[in-house]
C-alpha cells in the first residue's frame, strides 16, 4: 500500500518524464525496499535511535532464516557496547488485571519525565498455539503514538526458551537505540515469569483485590520473585478492598526470608485507569535502583543473568542440532516404536540415540 502511494506520488511529480523512466524509478524504489541494509547501515541508524531500523533489526532477530540470524548476530555484536544502560522492568499478572492499562499509564509518566520507553512482550500462548493471551487487539493506543515510546508485540516461536532469547536480544537493540527504560510484559502462565525474571532488574507483580483470600491461587515462586506487588483498580468501590488486600500481601511478604538484594519488597495500590498511584511506583522503583546500585547487587545480578543466558543458549542450540540430525530423527522414531511395544527402556533408547551423536 505504502509503496503504491509512493510510486503514485512519484509519477505525479514526474509527469513530464517519459513513462519508461517513471517505471524504472518505481522499480528502483521496490528494489531498494526489498534490499536488506548492510550491517553498518543497521548499526548506525539504530545508534541514532531510528525506530524503523530498530524494528527491522528485531525482525531479523526473530527470523528463523539462517542468513537473517547471522546478520542479526553481527548487528547485536556491534550494538552490545552501547547496550546495558537502562532499567529493565518486568511486569506480570493474569489476563484482565490491567497490564496494558498500567504500562500505558506508567509509560506516559516516564516519557513525561523525558525518558524513552520500550515495551516488549513475552506471550507463552503465542508460541504454543496461534492464539495470544496478550492479545492481537490494539493495546496501549496512547503510548503507541508517543515518539519516545516503542512497543513491540510478542514474537512467536516454537518454545518459551526460544521466544525469551529473542526478547533478550531485542532488549540489547532497544538499549543501543537509546531506550533507557525497558518494560517486559508477560502473563502469569507456565514458566514465562521465570523467563522474564531472568532478564530484568525489577520485577513487579500486578494484582487486583479479590474476595479476601488474596494469596490463594498465586504460585509461591512468583511472590518470591516480586520486588513489588501492585494492587491495581484501586478506584470506586474497590478502594477499601484494595487496602485490605495490601495489608494481607504485606503480611505475607514479611514471612519470606530477606532477599540477597537487601530490598524489602513493597505492596502498593494504584488505579492505572485514573493514573493514581503511578508516581509512587516510579519513586519506589528508583529507591530500589539506588539501593541495589549502591550495594552492587544490580551489577551482580546482571552478570548472573548473562551467565544464565550463555548456558541456556548453549543448551538450546545443542538440543536443536541434536534433534535436527537425520540419523537421530530416523532412530528416534524407531526407538519410540520399540518403547511402545515394550522392547526397550527409555534409558537404553536414550543411550543409543546419544551414542549416534
Ligand atoms: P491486561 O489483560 O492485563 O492487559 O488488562 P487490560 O489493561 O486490558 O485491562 C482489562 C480491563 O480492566 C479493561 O477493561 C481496563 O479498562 C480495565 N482496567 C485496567 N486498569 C483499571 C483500573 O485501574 N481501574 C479500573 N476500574 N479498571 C481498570
Amino acid at each position: 500500500m505504502a509503496s503504491k502511494n509512493k510510486s503514485a506520488l512519484h509519477e505525479k511529480k514526474g509527469v513530464s518524464q517519459p513513462e519508461t523512466t517513471s517505471e524504472s524509478s518505481a522499480q528502483k524504489i521496490k528494489k531498494s525496499r526489498s534490499k536488506q541494509p548492510t550491517t553498518d547501515q543497521f548499526v548506525s541508524h539504530i545508534l541514532k535511535g531510528d525506530i524503523t531500523f530498530l524494528s527491522r533489526a528485531i525482525t531479523l532477530v526473530e527470523s528463523t532464516n539462517l542468513k537473517h540470524q547471522q546478520k542479526a548476530n553481527e548487528i547485536l555484536e556491534r550494538c552490545l557496547p552501547y547496550a546495558n544502560n537502562s532499567v529493565r522492568i518486568g511486569i506480570t499478572g493474569v489476563p484482565g488485571v490491567g497490564k496494558s492499562t498500567f504500562i500505558e499509564s506508567y509509560g506516559k509518566h516516564l516519557t513525561s519525565q523525558g525518558k524513552k520507553v520500550a515495551v516488549l512482550a513475552i506471550d507463552p500462548s503465542s508460541s504454543v498455539n496461534k492464539g495470544s493471551i496478550l492479545g492481537d487487539k490494539t493495546r496501549m493506543e496512547i503510548l503507541v503514538t508517543d515518539t519516545n515510546a516503542f512497543i513491540r508485540p510478542s514474537p512467536s516461536g516454537t518454545s518459551l526458551g526460544g521466544v525469551a532469547q529473542k526478547t533478550r536480544e531485542s532488549i540489547i537493540l532497544c538499549e543501543a537505540a537509546g531506550f533507557d527504560t525497558i518494560i517486559i510484559e508477560t502473563v502469569g502462565v507456565g514458566q514465562s515469569e521465570t523467563a522474564v525474571h531472568s532478564m530484568v532488574d525489577f520485577f513487579l507483580l500486578l494484582k487486583i483485590a479479590g474476595a479476601g483470600d488474596e494469596l490463594q491461587g498465586i504460585k509461591r515462586g512468583i511472590i518470591e520473585m516480586a520486588d513489588a506487588i501492585v494492587i491495581n483498580k484501586a478506584d470506586g468501590d474497590n478502594v477499601q478492598k484494595a487496602k485490605i488486600a495490601k495489608s494481607e500481601f504485606n503480611r505475607a511478604l514479611h514471612l519470606y526470608p530477606p532477599k540477597e538484594s537487601k530490598w524489602q519488597p513493597k505492596v502498593l495500590t494504584c488505579s492505572a485507569l485514573n493514573h493514581n498511584g503511578i508516581t509512587e511506583i516510579y519513586t519506589l522503583i528508583n529507591e530500589y535502583l539506588n539501593l541495589t546500585k549502591e550495594n552492587r547487587f544490580f551489577n551482580k545480578r546482571r552478570n548472573e543473568q548473562n551467565i544464565y543466558w550463555l548456558k541456556a543458549t548453549i543448551e538450546q542450540q545443542l538440543k536443536d542440532s541434536f534433534y535436527a540430525q537425520k540419523n537421530v530423527k530416523k532412530q528416534l522414531s524407531e526407538e519410540l516404536e520399540n518403547l511402545e511395544k515394550g522392547l526397550t527402556t527409555p534409558f537404553n533408547a536414550a543411550k543409543k540415540l546419544l551414542d549416534l551423536h
